[in-house]
């Protein structure tokens, strides 16, 4: 049974910031699997990230622009549920919510506005 460090993570707010957190796994899992199979199928350089655009710059300009901002999502997207399942790992450590940077416990406040917040304002630079 893992015991949190936390001074100020009662229960009541643990089991608050938990559910938040399995909620926006929830919903990111969900996301980056919709975006995955939305994908088209072959007129874009997903599957070989070495494929150099061909052809008339000019007119697959807007198609890389669309495609450059839709593949930064999708890696926003695969960054942040990385860091929502190492938080839910975190619970299980006991260490949720303390700061990777120097240990010492991130502000609820904080926390409270981003539950999977891996530092505090300190260091998360
Ligand atoms: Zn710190």
């Amino acid at each position: 049974m893992a015991t949190h460090s936390h001074p100020d993570l009662t229960p009541g707010i643990l089991d608050e910031l938990r559910a938040r957190l399995e909620e926006s796994r929830k919903q990111l899992t969900a996301e980056v699997a919709r975006r995955r199979g939305a994908e088209g199928v072959g007129d874009r350089p997903e599957t070989d990230p070495n494929t150099e655009p061909r052809g008339d710059m000019a007119d697959q300009s807007v198609d890389i622009q669309a495609w450059a901002t839709n593949r930064q999502e999708d890696l926003d997207m695969t960054a942040r549920l990385g860091d929502v399942e190492h938080a839910l790992e975190k619970f299980a450590l006991g260490t949720y919510g303390m700061c990777e940077g120097c240990g010492r416990p991130i502000p609820v406040a904080r926390l409270r506005i981003i539950p999977e917040a891996r530092f505090d304002v300190e260091h998360a630079q």
